[in-house]
């Protein structure tokens, strides 16, 4: 019987750069951000709300809203949501309000 020896198959791991974060670019990095799913970067606002133009993020709109809430019905950050300061500000209050009136779950 010959063994192969897959001992060897090892991949050389190339962790000499260990850079921490992005490296910025001076001038449009305002435009630009980073986009997790893709891995790179990404122009354009990412907010959901701001591109459809909501002025108010209704309470009563369950759909919209509980694609910011995990399974267990917590609200997801704004990293993960993409949503901007002043949006995620209307959703964390349009989702408590929908908490409130038992449309969305506090836990589940
Ligand atoms: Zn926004």
């Amino acid at each position: 019987m010959a063994r192969t020896v897959s001992g060897s198959r090892r991949s050389p791991q190339v962790t000499g750069t260990s850079r921490g974060g992005l490296r910025r670019k001076t001038g449009s990095f305002e435009q630009m951000q980073w986009d997790p799913k893709r891995n790179k970067m990404r122009s354009g606002t990412q907010c959901r709300f701001c591109r459809a133009g909501v002025k108010y993020i209704d309470y009563k709109d369950i759909e919209t809203l509980s694609k910011l809430l995990t399974h267990r019905g917590k609200i997801y950050s704004r990293k993960r949501s993409g949503n901007c300061a002043g949006c995620q500000r209307k959703a964390k209050r349009a989702i408590k309000r929908a908490r409130y009136m038992a449309l969305l779950p506090y836990t589940a």
